[in-house]
């Protein structure tokens, strides 16, 4: 462990739950924070569930288990964030909603606290601006399923000084994270390079160049990848494609990044993948 003992971190959802999770896990002091109790039980049973794969699983012990969970508190209050030295948002991808959580941030953390996001594709340069700390905010965008995943694109916003990032830098390491570092562009780099990819395997499935599965099955055994990009896009959300395709083309204005017509119809259909059952595929 570096400089932090506690840890903040706001929202409990897919990205929140596993964020705390392997925080906790490595010794930090979890404050779990969403806007609903509810939320925050479902996050807490979520967490349990995955540990308990962990310990089935022989990379962690049932006692390692029970000291993880016993490293996070939960709350609906913004406010217990106050003693907390460092914090890490990953709240509905909304820029008001981030907007209005780094001025409560702002406002009731020590001056000195560093304030992350885990933000996909909003600008971290404008959440930053919101604070009167500019220097001290930067992106730490994590992956799906967070346990798993090696990478954190810790995203440099234009005022983050190099103190800030190479505490964050320090802080993924203790968290067996490989941290990437990257400048604020839209879609930094992870999705600028992948959400291209799956959009393009969608105009060739919408020109019918050839069946969802053989794309997949393409992208797979041609270049190694562990999932195809049609299932993937299925994985993801393919409202959450759509709208960081759009962020990408209104970032750039370039006609490169024009979302997909196809895309667009599923997620208008309500289609939006594996959370709905029916996305390019449908799920049990
Ligand atoms: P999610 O919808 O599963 O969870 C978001 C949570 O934030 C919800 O529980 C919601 O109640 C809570 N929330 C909303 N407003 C709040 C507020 N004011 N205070 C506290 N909590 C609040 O979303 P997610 O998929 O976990 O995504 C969260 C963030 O992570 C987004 O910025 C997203 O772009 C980013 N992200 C997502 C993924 C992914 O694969 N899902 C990957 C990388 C990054």
């Amino acid at each position: 462990m570096g400089e932090f003992r506690t840890v903040g971190v706001v929202g409990a959802g897919t990205m929140g739950n596993g964020i705390a999770h392997v925080f906790a896990l490595n010794g930090y002091e979890v404050t779990l924070v969403d806007v609903e109790s509810e939320y925050l039980q479902n996050a807490v049973k979520t967490i349990e569930k995955n540990l308990g794969r962990q310990v089935k699983k022989e990379i962690i012990t049932p006692d390692a288990q029970r000291q993880t969970m016993d490293r996070i508190v939960t709350s609906t209050e913004m406010a217990s964030l106050a003693g907390t030295d460092f914090i890490v948002e990953a709240a509905t991808e909304n820029q008001k909603v981030k907007f209005d959580i780094f001025r409560q941030l702002d406002e009731i953390t020590s001056s000195e606290v560093i304030l992350t996001t885990n933000t996909s594709s909003i600008s971290v340069t404008e959440i930053a601006a919101e604070t009167s700390r500019p220097e001290r905010v930067a992106g730490m965008h994590f992956m799906n399923p967070v346990p798993v995943m090696k990478l954190v694109e810790v995203v440099s916003g234009l005022a983050t000084n190099d103190e800030t990032l190479q505490a964050i830098h320090q802080l993924a390491e203790s968290l067996g994270k490989q941290p990437v570092q990257v400048q604020d562009y839209p879609g930094f780099i992870s999705n600028r390079v992948l959400m291209p990819m799956i959009n393009e395997a969608i105009y060739a499935l919408m020109e019918d160049v050839a069946e969802k599965e053989a794309i997949d099955e393409i992208m797979q055994l041609g270049m190694g990848h562990p999932m195809g990009p049609i299932q993937l896009a299925d994985f993801i959300g393919l409202d959450v494609c759509l709208s960081i395709m759009e962020v990408l083309h209104e970032g750039f204005g370039d006609d490169k990044y024009r979302p997909c017509p196809l895309l667009r119809k599923m997620v208008a259909s309500g289609r939006l993948g594996r959370k709905t059952g029916l996305g390019f595929y449908e799920y049990e």
